[in-house]
């Protein structure tokens, strides 16, 4: 079974980026009236403790979304996109610090109005159980489908929704490296059922070839199905591996990190335009921080 747990990376640099992006096409994607279904290939637990264990373990956070809430930061206005997830990230915590962090389930189903769909895909028992506990206390009814099921098949079933109006997030954790081909079968399998939904791919920078063509096969699959792409990439951090004072090597932790969408909405180019360069400026930890912003159709 896999050993990789979001708990250990909630609130961190790429979630940051990752949220940042999904809010701002929600927001868009909401302000027309008819039924949206967002499938969310793979939820996690839903809400994750900054302060327990697997979090503190870490510290991820510290280096992510803290930054942003700590009492005193970025009193400069933000840009709106950044302002909205950071308010949304508060909303779920009573006091001024950040201890509860919303996985994507739970930033989805704020932003869904009582007309809208989200299917829920996890694969690990444990995470699923915690799940489905989180979600129970929405009382969302209906709404919202925890499935325990392999994400990257089971979307097939819901595509093309019957409101024809999708959103699909596809969020592995790339463990195995197969899961890269499998998020290119997904999305070509999904523009051949549904052409016109949104796909959003979250991807780690690393140093493995698989990790850099994903997004430059994702561009060809979209210019070969004629369809417009947007690339917004974040690093924090050189990737360079460096040595102790006791002569050990070091890695540095995931450095930056990509979100590539297919059919994105309009406005999401203009929108993180403004919000990249101050996530840079905030989540930057060397010279090496930089944003990059591509789009094409
Ligand atoms: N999307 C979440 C968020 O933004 O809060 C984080 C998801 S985490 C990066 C990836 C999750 O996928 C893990 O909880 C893992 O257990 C789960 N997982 C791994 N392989 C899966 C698969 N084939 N189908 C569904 N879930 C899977």
């Amino acid at each position: 079974m896999f050993s990789y747990r979001h708990a250990f990376h909630a609130g961190n640099h790429a979630d940051v980026l990752k949220h940042t992006v999904l809010i701002a096409a929600l927001q868009h994607l909401t302000e027309k009236e008819a039924a949206l279904m967002v499938l969310d290939t793979h939820a996690g637990a839903g809400l994750y403790r900054l302060d327990g264990d697997y979090a503190k373990t870490s510290a991820e956070a510290a280096d992510g979304i803290q930054r942003l809430t700590v009492p005193g930061a970025a009193h400069v206005p933000l840009a709106p996109a950044l302002q909205s997830y950071i308010d949304l990230v508060r909303s779920f915590n009573a006091g001024a610090s950040t201890k509860i962090y919303p996985g994507s389930p739970f930033i989805i189903q704020r932003l869904l109005r009582s007309h809208d769909k989200l299917k829920l895909f996890e694969l690990h028992p444990s995470d699923m159980r915690a799940l489905v506990g989180n979600v129970a206390q929405l009382e969302a009814g209906r709404q919202v489908a925890v499935l325990h099921e392999d994400g990257f098949e089971g979307v097939k079933k819901f595509l093309p929704p019957p409101s024809r109006r999708a959103l699909v997030l596809c969020d592995p954790s790339y463990e195995i490296k197969t899961d890269y081909g499998k998020v290119l079968d997904m999305v070509q399998d999904g523009l051949k059922r549904f052409a016109t939904g949104t796909y959003a791919i979250w991807y780690p920078i690393i140093p493995r070839p698989e990790a850099h063509d994903l997004p430059r096969r994702l561009k060809t699959m979209a210019q070969k199905a004629g369809k417009s792409w947007l690339h917004a990439t974040l690093t924090v951090k050189s990737s360079k591996i460096t040595e102790t004072l006791e002569g050990q090597s070091k890695r540095p932790g995931l450095p930056a990190s990509g979100m590539f969408l297919i059919n994105p909405p309009y406005t999401l180019k203009e929108t993180l335009k403004e919000a990249l360069p101050q996530m840079v400026q905030w989540l930057g930890q060397d010279r090496n921080a930089a944003h990059t912003l591509e789009s094409g159709s």
